[in-house]
């Protein structure tokens, strides 16, 4: 994959104060980007785009570098205790996007600066919670490879998660430009996730990330470089030649991973669900979608928060599971399963 190269760059002044700030700031000038300033990185205005589908197409080629206020983060229960905010939103337009609903309409790219402040809250709250492991999740606000090579912020961070004796650290990807992320000194602190689904469910459906065999391809390098290392399957669909083109994704695995490194890699699962919110949210920027999105062939299932979702029917759902859990005891017996859902 090409990297990502915005179109437009708007930075907050207060970013220039840092060097890596000054340093993309020459960086984007030289390569006769767009660049201007903004009060806000929280408030951007002036990106183009007359219909929901254009605004979201070309906030997704819009970045804007910020200094990330000294705030508290947000917790990230189950998986983790805090988010680490490294970046928000990514280049990749998956129209079932997790982030989709809280980025809104202009889902634009977010970088910071001040990534030593960012990292010295993070050791406050390892602090905080001594004896205890901490653990941070790295990709609750947005996939943080894309933009990796234009700040280098996700190396320093598995860096410094490497020197903590309580931090733990975690995040998952669904690129694979990951060559500056191999020497890291990681110290086995950072579980380093693929997203990975079936190869024609990525060609369909999630526009502008790496291919499965890429995804799979670079998997292969984190586990040789010693990370552990996990896989979220999702969201699994069901339709005629599932189990094939599944099938085909654990066979791409076991061609590329090295046997040694396959004990304690961890697979989470989740099978593809929806909210009539999201619903109406993929249908407005992504009008002629063919995401199965039929309530009449789902179970409504009432959620934690008050709204419900449209789920897979129970024997669906039981058969994504018998296969997966057949799949993972064939090519990875000593690997861990977090959850099916
Ligand atoms: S790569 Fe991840 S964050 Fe980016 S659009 Fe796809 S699902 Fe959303």
């Amino acid at each position: 994959m090409e990297p990502f190269l915005p179109k437009r760059v708007f930075f907050e002044p207060k970013a220039l104060d840092y060097s890596l700030g000054r340093r993309l700031y020459d960086f984007f000038r030289q390569k006769d980007i767009e660049v201007r300033m903004t009060a806000s990185h929280n408030r951007v205005t002036g990106i183009p785009g007359k219909t929901a589908s254009e605004g979201y197409r070309e906030a997704k080629e819009t970045l804007v570098v910020g200094v990330r206020k000294n705030g508290s983060f947000a917790t990230c229960k189950p998986s983790a205790h805090y988010q680490l905010p490294l970046a928000t939103s990514c280049p990749g337009m998956c129209e079932y996007c997790y982030l989709a609903t809280t980025l809104g309409k202009k889902p634009y790219l977010r970088v910071y600066v001040n990534i030593e402040e960012i990292l010295d809250q993070a050791q406050a709250y390892i602090n905080e919670r001594a004896p205890e492991i901490t653990v941070f999740e790295g990709s609750a606000t947005s996939d943080p490879i894309p933009t990796e090579y234009l700040t280098g912020a996700l190396k320093r961070t598995i860096e410094f998660f490497g020197r903590q004796e309580l931090g733990r650290f975690r995040f998952v990807t669904k690129y694979s430009q990951v060559e500056s992320l191999l020497d890291a000194q990681h110290n086995g602190h950072t579980r380093f996730r693929f997203s990975l689904n079936a190869a024609t469910i990525i060609d369909r459906y999630e526009h502008r990330t790496a291919s499965m065999a890429e995804r799979v391809e670079a998997a292969a390098k984190v586990a040789r470089a010693g990370y552990p290392l996990g896989f979220i399957v999702a969201p699994i669909f069901v339709y005629p030649g599932w189990e094939e083109d599944y099938q085909a994704m654990f066979s791409a695995l076991d061609a590329q991973l090295p046997l040694d490194a396959r004990k304690g890699v961890t697979f989470e699962f989740i099978s593809h669900r929806f909210t009539t919110r999201a619903k109406a949210n993929v249908l407005d920027i992504f009008p002629h979608t063919t995401l199965p999105l039929n309530e009449e062939t789902r179970k409504f299932k009432f959620g934690q928060f008050g709204y419900g979702k449209y789920v897979y029917t129970a024997e669906v759902m039981q058969a994504i599971k018998t296969f997966m859990q057949r799949q993972v005891a064939a090519y990875f017996p000593a690997a861990k399963t977090e959850y099916f859902v």
